[in-house]
């Protein structure tokens, strides 16, 4: 025994004993309250959402013309996408596909993923449909010819292609995933996302593929935020029923962070069940990820923005603050996930 392991011998008695001595003398001793919660790290500040950008981004895939898949426009916009993804330092994951419409017309499909901090286990899912739809079903006038679609499809892009780009900064908290989806809405025309259950799997062909075909093996999320029509004027958002029966603990937290930042107007507390099926739908059922739509309810028609379907979807109806309130509000949800 050398003469450090000697004291060592003597350490626990001696510590032993005085632990004892300690308690036994004092026995009206205050009670010592039970050790604080350790206080959790402050978080990095949020970004500054732009709309500007977003605008931009939305002008931009309405410039390539509509985005029928299969369609030179289509591949342009695609291509610039992936490059913006990219520049923003995203891993792109390119799915390529084909598959049948209702027509029973074969449409090749292009879904995008791009993956920030792919290492990280927990992750977040944001998507948004980029292709657009092509006959204006739901117009008076030229119904067989495709609409800009600087709402429907476009909106929900620009306002992820500006998230985008804030991610590689995000060096806290889960990894972020942005899904565009395409394919979702080359539907069925009279079911157009209302509630004919016949025509309802025609919609989110994309997203169905996706959800079969996780180009990741076993990909899950904690949770998963679809944008959909998001960028009309004095757009505002009600709770989406099928959010509500998958996801609700996902659509308080959006919805409470909303009201937090001031958005509580824009963003109401009440149910309403005006949404046939979307790209949730899929990644709900298949992949099991709580996912939430949020899309605009349109007090007026009772469900969608009334230049839905029609060639009124342009740029005039895109407004920047709309996009800033949904942008802000998923950019801070994001941010503030540990
Ligand atoms: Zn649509």
């Amino acid at each position: 025994m050398n003469r450090t392991s000697f004291l060592r011998s003597l350490q626990w008695p001696a510590c032993l004993l005085v632990a004892l001595a300690f308690t036994a003398c004092t026995p009206d001793a205050p009670e010592t309250p039970p050790p604080a919660a350790p206080a959790l790290p402050e978080l990095p500040p949020t970004p500054a959402f732009n709309a500007d950008s977003a605008y931009a981004f939305v002008q931009r895939q309405v410039d390539f013309g509509p985005r029928v898949p299969g369609t030179p426009a289509h591949t342009a916009c695609a291509d610039w996408m992936v490059a913006r993804l990219k520049a923003a330092g995203a891993e792109v994951i390119e799915q390529t596909g084909t598959v049948s419409v209702y027509t029973g017309q074969k449409l090749p499909l292009r879904n995008l993923f791009a993956r920030w901090a792919p290492d990280r286990k927990e992750r977040i899912l944001l998507l948004a449909h980029y292709d657009t739809r092509p006959m204006a079903d739901k117009d008076d006038e030229r119904k067989n010819q495709p609409i800009d679609g600087a709402n429907d499809g476009g909106s929900g892009v620009g306002v992820l292609l500006e998230i985008a780009r804030h991610l590689a900064a995000k060096e806290h908290g889960p990894g972020v995933d942005i899904l565009f989806t395409d394919v979702e809405d080359q539907g069925q025309p009279s079911g157009a996302m209302t509630l004919d259950d016949n025509s309802i799997d025609t919609w989110a062909l994309g997203a169905q593929y996706f959800s079969k075909n996780p180009p990741v093996p076993g990909y899950q999320a904690r949770f998963g935020i679809l944008l959909d029509m998001v960028g009309a004027k004095d757009a505002v958002f009600y709770r989406e029923a099928i959010s509500m029966q998958f996801a609700p603990a996902v659509v308080a937290k959006v919805w409470k962070t909303a009201a937090a930042l001031g958005h509580g107007e824009r963003f109401v507390q009440e149910t309403k069940y005006f949404v046939g099926t979307d790209d949730h739908v899929p990644i709900n059922r298949t992949l099991r990820i709580p996912t939430i739509d949020i899309i605009e309810y349109h007090e007026a028609t009772g469900a969608f923005h009334p230049s839905w379907h029609t060639h009124d979807d342009n740029m005039a109806v895109i407004d920047r603050a709309s996009l800033n309130v949904v942008g802000s509000t998923v950019l801070e949800v994001v941010w503030k996930e540990r």
